[in-house]
C-alpha cells in the first residue's frame, strides 16, 4: 500500500501516506460541505438581475447591425460551423486548406460579437494563456505572427484570433450575436435544419433564421456558462457584482488594454473564488482597491509562471528553427506532460508544465498505462502517481511557505489534493499579493460564504462590508449532460427519424467515433475531449480533430466523386468498437477518484453515484487514456489502412 522511499524520492513513505490521509480529509470535508454543488447558471436564470450578468459587454451593435447578414432565411450552405473560437477557426481554415471549401462555401456563427470565443468573452485584467503561447497560439507559422511575450495577454489572442478569421476571409461569412436553438437533421432532403435567433442590441427586435447546410461542426467550446454560487442573499447586494467572464470595467476603470482599474480607489471589493482566474484577477485588483477581501473555498496550487518578453533572436534560432517547427514543439510539449518523451529528448518548452509528471493521472500517459485492472494493480497504480506527485505538490506548498509573510495565512494558502485534481494555476504575483497590508484572505474552510447581505459577504458568521463582489467562480461542468454535444452547447439536436442527441447520452453514455461524431447523425462533426484526448493545450487538440474530420470528409468526397453529395455517418459498430477501446483503457483514471470536487469531476459528481450502470456511463465519456500522441497513432493507423472502416458513406444530390 505506501509507496518506497525510491519513488518519493526524498520523502518517507510514512510522509506520503501522512499527505494522502490529508487529501482524503480535504476532500471528505468539501464533499459533504451543504451548498457544494448549489450554482446558478447565469445563462439560464429567469432572474432579470443575474441573466444582466451575461450580457455581452464587448459587441458594437451599430456597427454589427450595418453589416449584410451572411445567413439568410432558408439558405443551403454547404459547412455550418458552430462557434468562432479557436475550435471554429480552426474547422474553417483546415477546409480550406485541405481544398475541401472556399471561404464562400462556409458560415460560422457565434453568440458573440466577435471572433475568439473564450478570448472574446473573457476580458479581465491579468488574463494571459497559461500554456506557452509559441503552442499555444494557432497557425502562428501560417500567419507569420510572433507573440510578444512567452505568455500572450487575452487581448492579444483575440487580436489573432482576428487576424486568422482576416487572412482566411471568414469576417464577412460569419453571424454574429446569434444563438443557435436548434439542429434537425432532414430525413427527405439529407440536410440540417437550423434554428436561430439574433440578438441585435437594446431596443432591437431578436430576428429568428431558419437555414439549412450540408455538414454541420459543433465548435461550442466547454467553458461557455458563467456560474455563480447559489449564496443566500445574493439578490439582496446593493452594490456592484459581476462575474470575472462579462467584466466590468464601467466598475472598476480601466480597459482591457490599459488595465488601470482606478474607479477601484477607495473600493471595498471582494473576489469569490480562488482558481485559475481568480489567479489573474486578484493581483491587479489588489493594486488598486482599498481592501480586497479573497473568499476562498479551496486553495489554488499556484506555480511560477516565469512571465517575459519574446526575444527575436531567442525565438527565430531556438523556436521558429525550421519549417514545421509549432507541431514539432506542440508535441514535445504533449510527450512530456504524458510521459512519455524519450529518454535526453529535448524539452523544448521547458516550463511549469513539463515538470509535473503526476499530471499525467489526468491527461493520460502510455509510460504509466494500465494494463491489468485487477484490484492489486489499481492500487499500485494510485500508489505510483501519488508518490511520483509528492515532490512536486510538496514543492507547491513549501514556494507558499516561502513566499507569504503571514504564516497562518500561508497555511490557508497551502493546496491539499493532488496536482491532478484541477488545473494548475500560474503566477509571479498572486502569492505575493497576501503580504499586502489591504489583500484579507477569507478562508471558508471548504463551504463557501454563508450569505451576502445588502452591504456585504458574510464568512462563518462574520460580515465584511464591501462595495463590488466579483465572481470568480468558473462556468457550468463539461460533464453536464454527460457531456453531450447538445448540452455543452445548449442546442437541440435531432438526428435520423427525430432522435436526441441529449437522449441518446443520457441513456447509454458517450457513443462516438474517434470522439468526433456519433451515429444516427450524419454528416455532424464536433469537439470535445471525450472518446478524444484530452492535452494542457487545448487549441491544438481542437486543431487535430478539426484535422481529423477534414481528412474524413475529403476523402468521403473522394469516394462519392463529383456533382454528389457525401453523407458521412458512423456506424454503430464502429462507435462501439471505438467506445470499447475507450472504455478498456478507463481504469488508468483510477488515481481521480476521491479527488477535491471541482469543475473536472463535475464537483464529485463521482463519489455521489452509487449505481453501477450510471458510473459505466460516465465512464464511456473518459478521453483516451494513453495520451495525445497515442491517441494520434491510433487514428492514424485507421488512415493507413486506408478503407474508412466505421463511417458509412453514402451519397445524395
Ligand atoms: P470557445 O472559445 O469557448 O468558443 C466557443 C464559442 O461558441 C463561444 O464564443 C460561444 O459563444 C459559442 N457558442 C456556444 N454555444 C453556442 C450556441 N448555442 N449558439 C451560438 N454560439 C454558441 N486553454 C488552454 O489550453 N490554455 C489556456 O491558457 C486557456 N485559458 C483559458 C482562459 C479562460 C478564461 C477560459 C474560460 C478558458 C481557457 N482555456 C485555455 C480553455 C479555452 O476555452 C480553450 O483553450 C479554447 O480557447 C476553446 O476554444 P473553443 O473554440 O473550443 O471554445
Ligand atoms: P474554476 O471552476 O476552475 O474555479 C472556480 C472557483 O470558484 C474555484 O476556486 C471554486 O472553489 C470557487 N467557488 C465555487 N463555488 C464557490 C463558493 N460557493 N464559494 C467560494 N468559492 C467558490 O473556474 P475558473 O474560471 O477559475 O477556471 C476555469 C478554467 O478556465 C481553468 O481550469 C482553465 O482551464 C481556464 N482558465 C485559464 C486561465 C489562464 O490562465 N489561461 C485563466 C482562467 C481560466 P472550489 O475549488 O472549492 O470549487
Amino acid at each position: 500500500m505506501a509507496a518506497s522511499q525510491q519513488t518519493t524520492g526524498a520523502f518517507s513513505a510514512e510522509k506520503l501516506d501522512a499527505v494522502r490521509k490529508r487529501y482524503t480529509e480535504e476532500a471528505n470535508k468539501r464533499l459533504q460541505a451543504e451548498r457544494l454543488t448549489h450554482f446558478i447558471q447565469l445563462t439560464q436564470t429567469d432572474e432579470k438581475r443575474l441573466r444582466e450578468l451575461v450580457e455581452d459587454p464587448w459587441a458594437d451593435h451599430d456597427a454589427l447591425n450595418r453589416k449584410e447578414s451572411p445567413i439568410k432565411e432558408n439558405g443551403v450552405y454547404k459547412h455550418f460551423v458552430l462557434g468562432a473560437g479557436f475550435g471554429g477557426i480552426q474547422y474553417a481554415v483546415r477546409l480550406i486548406e485541405d481544398g475541401l471549401a472556399s471561404a464562400d462555401e462556409i458560415r460560422l456563427l457565434d453568440a458573440a460579437g466577435g471572433f475568439g470565443g473564450t478570448w472574446y468573452w473573457n476580458r479581465f485584467p491579468g488574463l494571459h494563456c497559461d500554456v506557452e503561447s509559441y503552442v499555444y497560439l494557432p497557425l502562428l507559422e501560417e500567419t507569420g505572427y510572433i507573440p510578444k511575450k512567452k505568455y500572450a495577454p487575452g487581448h492579444e489572442i483575440r487580436a489573432h484570433a482576428e487576424h486568422i478569421a482576416a487572412k482566411w476571409n471568414l469576417e464577412n461569412k460569419t453571424l454574429f450575436r446569434t444563438d443557435v436553438e436548434e439542429i434537425v437533421w432532414n430525413d427527405r432532403t439529407e440536410y440540417w435544419t437550423i434554428r436561430v435567433k439574433q440578438n441585435r442590441g437594446p431596443y432591437q427586435p431578436t430576428v429568428k433564421i431558419t437555414f439549412n447546410a450540408h455538414y454541420v461542426y459543433l465548435a461550442a467550446g466547454v467553458l461557455t456558462k458563467p456560474q455563480i454560487p447559489d449564496i443566500p442573499g445574493v439578490l439582496s447586494f446593493s452594490g456592484s457584482m459581476f462575474h470575472t467572464a462579462r467584466w466590468n470595467y464601467k466598475a472598476t476603470g480601466g480597459s482591457q488594454e490599459d488595465q488601470i482599474l482606478s474607479k477601484l480607489n477607495g473600493k471595498r471589493v471582494a473576489v469569490v473564488g480562488t482558481a485559475a482566474t481568480a489567479i489573474g484577477v486578484i493581483p491587479e485588483v489588489a493594486k488598486y482597491a482599498a481592501e480586497l477581501y479573497v473568499v476562498q473555498r479551496t486553495p489554488a496550487y499556484v506555480k511560477r509562471r516565469d512571465q517575459r518578453p519574446t526575444d527575436l533572436g531567442e525565438f527565430e534560432t531556438k523556436v521558429a528553427r525550421k519549417i514545421g517547427w509549432q507541431y514539432e514543439r506542440q508535441i514535445n510539449l504533449n510527450k512530456y506532460l504524458t510521459n512519455s518523451a524519450a529518454p535526453g529528448e529535448e524539452n523544448l518548452v521547458g516550463d511549469g508544465w513539463t515538470d509535473m509528471p503526476a499530471y499525467s493521472a489526468v491527461l493520460g500517459s502510455p509510460g504509466h498505462g494500465l494494463e491489468d485492472a485487477s484490484p492489486e494493480a489499481l492500487v499500485a497504480h494510485v500508489d505510483k502517481f501519488h508518490a511520483l506527485d509528492l515532490p512536486h505538490m510538496e514543492a507547491v506548498r513549501a514556494r507558499v511557505a516561502d513566499t507569504v509573510k503571514d504564516s497562518e495565512t500561508a497555511e490557508k494558502l497551502k493546496p491539499w489534493f493532488p496536482s491532478w485534481c484541477k488545473r494548475p494555476t500560474f503566477s509571479d504575483t498572486y502569492l505575493e499579493t497576501f503580504n499586502r497590508p489591504n489583500v484579507h484572505l477569507l478562508d471558508t474552510d471548504g463551504k463557501g460564504p454563508s450569505k451576502i447581505t445588502k452591504s456585504g459577504i458574510v464568512v462563518g458568521e462574520q460580515e465584511y462590508p464591501v462595495d463590488i463582489i466579483i465572481f470568480g467562480t468558473g462556468y457550468q461542468p463539461p460533464s453536464s449532460g454527460l457531456g453531450s454535444p447538445a448540452a455543452r452547447t445548449n442546442v437541440k439536436i435531432y438526428g435520423r427519424c427525430g432522435e436526441s442527441l441529449n437522449d441518446k447520452w443520457l441513456s447509454n453514455g458517450a457513443a462516438t467515433f474517434h470522439g468526433y461524431a456519433t451515429h444516427g447523425f450524419p454528416n455532424l462533426f464536433f469537439t470535445g475531449m471525450n472518446q478524444a484526448t484530452i492535452t494542457g493545450n487545448n487549441v491544438f487538440m481542437l486543431g487535430l480533430i478539426a484535422g481529423h474530420v477534414a481528412y474524413s470528409i475529403s476523402q468521403a468526397e473522394h469516394r462519392v466523386g463529383p456533382n454528389k453529395r457525401a453523407i458521412v455517418e458512423a456506424t454503430k459498430e464502429a462507435e462501439e468498437y471505438h467506445t470499447s477501446e475507450v472504455l478498456r483503457r478507463s481504469a488508468f483514471y483510477a488515481p481521480s477518484v476521491g479527488c477535491t470536487p471541482g469543475y473536472f469531476n463535475g464537483y464529485g459528481e463521482g463519489s455521489r453515484i452509487t449505481n453501477s450502470e450510471e458510473k459505466l456511463k460516465r465512464a464511456r465519456g473518459v478521453p483516451w487514456s494513453e495520451g495525445t500522441v497515442s491517441f494520434l497513432e491510433y487514428i492514424q493507423s485507421w488512415r493507413n489502412e486506408g478503407s474508412l472502416k466505421g463511417l458509412s458513406i453514402t451519397s445524395a444530390a
